[in-house]
């Protein structure tokens, strides 16, 4: 990634229409909530998205999400994903998402992906995927992903899927609650984790988290700015200036709307180059690779 020519990186977006394999109508009643929840409209393909982000020059990490054993909708494949990182290197990095009940055989998916060399991390998401994220069924692949010191994303807090089903699509919240990372920090230092999202209904839990492991860092994304709690905003600003990240969770809420009202957010002038590329360049040390 030509990371001097970028104007921001963005390391929350989704691969959201494959151009190699039809919908899965076991995903469709999750996305019709989802659009009613966020707003959101027609889903762009994986060329569309990269589109999007090369007019703008900037650039993406991007992932599926593996939501096979609890939900059972086919996921995206990691490969195709890699394969558009490899022919769009100059913006884009690819994540992978495996789900942890996939155990030994997922084990060996990441492995083969990591020895690509395009995939440098991988997105979980415990509300979707039903499970702890201390759970040590997890830990064989975070020891991959550490092994590379390659970065781990994990949704954290409310989630925007299942939201407003009934039962809320059988989905349970108390797996997003980020004080479970703390153990994961603990006992992976050498991973880099990043928190997405503001935490809420647990903010002050990410904050802690974030600001006693030095490899936590917070995404701002899946929010308007304009709606942050009052303590990201104050920490941003502070104690945890070198650990937030811009992501935006392309395409539920596009980077022109997340950076238009991120200006107005309350965030200091010294600190919004940090938070649009400067922390995400230490983070995912991508000079080191470069
Ligand atoms: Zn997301």
């Amino acid at each position: 990634m030509n990371v001097r020519d970028l104007i921001a990186i963005d390391v929350h977006t989704h691969a959201e229409v494959s151009s190699r394999q039809p919908p899965d109508v076991l995903w469709q009643p999750f996305e019709e909530a989802a659009n009613v929840y966020f707003k959101a409209g027609k889903r762009p393909t994986i060329t569309d998205t990269i589109a999007y982000y090369r007019e703008r020059r900037i650039g993406l990490v991007m992932f599926t999400v593996d939501s096979e054993f609890q939900i059972g909708a086919r996921r995206i494949s990691n490969e195709e994903v890699a394969e558009a990182a490899a022919e769009n290197s100059d913006i884009m990095i690819a994540f992978a998402s495996i789900d942890p009940h996939k155990g030994r055989m997922g084990v060996r998916e990441a492995e083969a992906l990591v020895k690509g060399g395009i995939v440098k991390g991988f997105k979980f998401h415990p509300t979707v995927q039903g499970f702890f994220p201390n759970d040590r069924m997890a830990y064989p692949l975070y020891e991959v992903i550490a092994e590379h010191r390659l970065t781990a994303i994990f949704h954290t807090g409310h989630s925007g899927i299942g939201t407003g089903m009934p039962g809320g699509g059988g989905l349970r919240l108390k797996y997003s609650n980020p004080i479970y990372l703390d153990d994961v920090a603990a006992d992976f230092p050498d991973m880099t984790i990043i928190m997405a999202h503001p935490s809420w209904p647990w903010q002050d839990e990410a904050l802690s988290v974030c600001l006693h492991k030095p490899n936590v860092y917070i995404d701002l994304s899946g929010w308007s700015p304009k709606y942050f709690p009052a303590q990201l905003v104050q920490y941003a600003n502070s104690q945890l200036k070198q650990k937030m990240l811009f992501g935006s969770d392309y395409p539920l809420i596009a980077p022109d709307r997340w950076l238009k009202d991120f200006e107005n957010a309350g965030f200091k002038p010294d600190v919004q180059p940090l938070i649009l590329k400067e922390n995400a360049i230490r983070a995912l040390r991508l000079e080191a690779a470069a």
